[in-house]
């Protein structure tokens, strides 16, 4: 083995040391009352996974699903962003809605589009722009792996999310780190916002206008 190569990461991360590592987690959200849990309680108390519900057809319409006009993420200025560009912008989390992510951020296209109607010019942008998120957010102290997720189900405006998991923290892998997120508590307002700089930071290197100093 090479001496020139460098040491691995042994020792936690700051926000690694700040979890609450073996104490009872209490979330301010009883998920079990979330519509899309998928486990419920039985009347002693014991978790059963939830009987399917009958289908909703037609579905009802997604916030944005008639155009821009009443689409959430059209009205959002860009004052309110991480970082944009002429044809994209990285949106943080709306910190009264923050949970407990390391670092949680979206890309979205600034044209009113869901992910099948993406104009061929954007779309040739796609690739490099989810490469260029996904290394600002790895540029992070104690990240252990970036998720990228495409989900829509709220909002017809496509958002794709970027999603830090930290370093060691193995419970927390795969698709079960958006839960998590919504169950750990809430990093600090000092750290979101210093992870936040960094992040608009870290992009603007490559181009376009960070809006977080
Ligand atoms: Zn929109």
């Amino acid at each position: 083995m090479s001496t020139d190569e460098p040491d691995p990461v042994v020792q936690p991360s700051e926000y690694v040391s700040d979890l609450p590592i073996g104490v009872e987690l209490k979330p301010k959200v009883d998920h079990f009352t979330w519509d899309v849990f998928p486990f419920a309680k039985d009347d002693e108390g014991r978790v059963r996974i939830r009987r399917l519900d009958q289908p909703v057809l037609p579905e009802p319409p997604r916030n944005g699903e008639d155009g821009p006009r009443d689409c959430v993420i059209c009205a959002k200025p860009d004052e309110k962003y991480l970082w944009t560009d002429e044809h994209w912008r990285v949106a943080y989390q709306d910190p009264e809605e923050r949970r407990g992510s390391l670092a949680t951020v979206f890309l979205e296209p600034r044209v009113h589009t869901d992910l099948g109607d993406l104009p061929a010019e954007r779309a040739l942008e796609l690739g490099p722009m989810i490469v260029r998120v996904e290394r600002a957010l790895a540029s992070l102290e104690g990240v252990g792996r970036v998720h990228v997720n495409r989900w829509g189900d709220g909002v017809a405006h496509l958002h794709l999310w970027f999603t830090a998991r930290p370093a060691g923290m193995l419970q927390l892998r795969g698709t079960f780190l958006p839960l998590w997120n919504s169950l750990l508590p809430r990093v600090t307002t000092q750290y979101f916002d210093g992870v936040n700089m960094k992040l608009a930071a870290a992009l603007e290197k490559d181009g376009g206008r960070a809006h977080v100093r």
